[in-house]
């Protein structure tokens, strides 16, 4: 009679099977990906301008998942005679300073320019630029601006 099972309730052994390296980290290759709607690529934890490489993984980057969602970071909102009368050239200063801003940073866009009212409603994907133009309005054409720099989505105001 075999009965004695010796092998019976030995437990498994854990191994060291699952010993792998766990340095090294270094050595990961940074992941590059291209906004497939703008261009922006990211690499190295941020979105620039540059162009990524055709094997890039193709990944919206949130500044257009902001716009294609409405998902605005900030607001100005532009009121008064002086704007009715000066229309196109404060238009052209706000989207001047878009450009700008854009170029170092490709996250902060304006998403929409809607009219309300008499007035205009700016919307950016970030906070910063909303700030930025309420500043280069006021900076550019005087007039009354107010801003809460610590209100998210931001909601800055001019009024000339
Ligand atoms: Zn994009």
């Amino acid at each position: 009679m075999k009965a004695d099972r010796k092998s019976e309730g030995t437990p498994r052994r854990k191994g060291p099977l699952s010993a792998r390296p766990r340095t090294g980290s270094a050595a990961k290759p940074a992941a590059v990906s291209a906004c497939p709607d703008c261009g922006a690529s990211y690499r190295n934890g941020r979105w620039t301008w540059t162009r990524a490489p055709a094997s890039a993984t193709r990944r919206k980057c949130p500044a257009c998942r902001r716009i294609h969602l409405r998902d605005a970071g900030g607001f100005v909102t532009l009121t008064g005679p002086f704007l009715v009368s000066h229309r196109d050239e404060i238009l052209g200063l706000v989207k001047s300073r878009e450009a700008r801003q854009k170029a170092e940073h490709p996250l902060e866009r304006i998403i929409a320019i809607e009219p309300q009212g008499e007035g205009l409603v700016v919307s950016t994907t970030e906070a910063h630029l909303a700030n930025a133009i309420a500043r280069a309005l006021r900076d550019a054409f005087d007039g009354k601006m107010q801003i809460n720099p610590g209100e998210r989505p931001l909601r800055a105001r001019w009024h000339r």
